[in-house]
This record gives structure tokens, C-alpha cells and sequence, in this order.
């Protein structure tokens, strides 16, 4: 059975990494909102950078779209120089925050313990974490991906508290998938996705792995979306470089409903 008949509204979200200015990300977001007119039973975020995030917001009030972080700082305020915090995130009506990319914990260090601390953060103060998960290629031909995610699902979950299951997205992203090309196969993605689910339905509880979405995410594009979307446990995808454009990004978002 699809996510959608078990309640889970599909949720497309585009990072933007570090992409477009203020002023570029209000024009993509008023012209993204006009070629999404008419779509329904599906949510839409898009990712910019910290400093477009209040333009962004101003902009997308009242459209499908709305607003996600690419982090958040776990403390609420202090001398943490560069950091933002969940309150200053939420106070600028940005809805989301994406937790733990792969980017970030291969530049900036991050760890599963700092995701954790991240996404109890958010929940405390009423953003919704997009934890991103994911094996690197050396890790995949060692066969060693459920491992892996036996890791980083269970130790990223470890302060979220049961009542706050449902607020709670995971993205599966492999990192030999993100940027190069290489999307996953949609029965490998299919096959990572289920596994993740069984590591919340560990953590949490089978009830909040029947609630949680987990996303796909890695070279994700008009050609291959609507494959990746008719799989039974892909609730959503997270897109980088065909976020970029209105139109590859509105495709996906218009993906075929098998
Ligand atoms: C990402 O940044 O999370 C991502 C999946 O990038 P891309 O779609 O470009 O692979």
C-alpha cells in the first residue's frame, strides 16, 4: 500500500544549497507558485540559503509552498558565533529544517549525536526536522548500508519523544546519489527506505513508522520521478540541482500518481 492511502501526503522539498540570493529566490518562489496552480494532495518546500530565508517566507504567505532551513542550531541563543537557532527560524515563518545533510557532516563534522540534538530543537520550538541518512559508495560495496542506517536512524531519533513522531521526516540520501547523476535504482531506494522505516518502527514504535515520511533524495529529475514515487514506501523526494529551476522542479512536483 502506497504512503498516501496510510495518511502520508507526499512532500516534495528542494534544497538550494548555496544557490540563489534574496532577490532570485523571491522571483523563483512567486514563479514556482504561479506553474504549481491547481496542484493538490501534495506538499511543497523549498531550502534557501539562511539569508533569502525571510524574503522567502514574506513571499511564499498564502501559496503551496512553504519555507525550510538547510540546518538549525540546537541551543535557543548564547555566544555560538554563525549559529541561528530554531526560535529565530520559526519567528521568520520558516517551517522546517533539514538536519543533518551529508554535505554538512562531511565538511563541517557534523555528527549523529549533533542531529539529534538538532531535531529536538526543532520539534521544541514547531519546526519540522527532515533528518537526512544515507550510506557513502565505499560503504554500499562493503554491503554495509543497514548498518549503517542502524546508526544514524536510531542515534538521530534518540531525543525525539513518541507524541512528536508525526512531526518528524526522514530523508534517505545516498551520498554516491547526491549531485553525481547516479539517482538509486527505485527498488534499491525502495528496499534503504523500508529499512529505514523498520529502524523508527525499532526506535519509536510501529505506529509512528506507519506515520513518518521518508523521502528519496539524490539526482532525483523529471525522468526518473515518477518511477521513485510509485514505490510503496517513497512518501517524497529531496531535490538538489533540479530543485534550481521552476521547471524541472515543478515536473517533479507534478509527479504521475501510479
Ligand atoms: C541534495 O542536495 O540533497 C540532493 C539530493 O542533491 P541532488 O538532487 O543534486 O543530487
Amino acid at each position: 500500500m502506497a504512503g498516501a492511502e496510510r495518511g502520508r501526503t507526499p512532500l516534495v522539498v528542494g534544497n538550494w544549497k548555496m544557490f540563489k540570493t534574496s532577490g532570485e529566490g523571491a522571483s523563483f518562489i512567486r514563479d514556482l507558485a504561479e506553474a504549481l496552480s491547481g496542484v493538490k494532495d501534495r506538499e511543497i518546500m523549498v531550502a534557501p540559503p539562511f539569508t533569502g530565508l525571510y524574503e522567502a517566507a514574506q513571499v511564499a504567505e498564502g501559496t503551496c509552498i512553504s519555507i525550510a532551513a538547510q540546518d538549525v542550531f540546537w541551543e535557543r541563543e548564547g555566544a555560538y558565533t554563525g549559529e541561528v537557532s530554531a526560535t529565530m527560524l520559526a519567528d521568520l515563518g520558516v517551517k522546517a529544517a533539514i538536519i543533518g545533510h551529508s554535505e554538512r557532516r562531511q565538511y563541517f563534522g557534523e555528527t549523529d549525536e549533533w542531529v539529534a540534538k538538532k531535531v529536538c530543537a526543532a520539534l521544541d520550538h514547531g519546526l519540522q526536522p527532515i533528518i537526512c541518512v544515507g550510506e557513502s559508495e565505499e560503504e554500499r560495496e562493503a554491503g554495509a548500508t543497514a548498518e549503517v542506517l542502524a546508526e544514524q536512524v536510531p542515534v538521530g531519533l534518540s531525543l525525539v519523544r513518541r507524541e512528536d513522531a508525526g512531526r518528524v521526516t526522514l530523508a534517505y540520501e545516498p551520498i554516491w546519489a547526491i549531485g553525481t547523476g547516479k539517482t538509486a535504482d527505485p527498488g534499491v531506494a525502495q528496499e534503504a527506505i523500508s529499512l529505514v522505516r523498520r529502524e523508527v518502527a525499532d526506535t519509536l514504535g510501529a505506529e509512528a513508522a506507519r506515520m513518518t515520511r521518508i523521502l528519496y533524495g539524490g539526482s532525483v529529475g523529471p525522468g526518473n520521478i515518477d518511477e521513485l514515487m510509485a514505490q510503496p514506501d517513497i512518501d517524497g523526494v529531496l531535490v538538489g540541482g533540479a530543485g534550481l529551476q521552476v521547471g524541472s522542479f515543478s515536473r517533479i512536483v507534478r509527479f504521475e500518481k501510479p
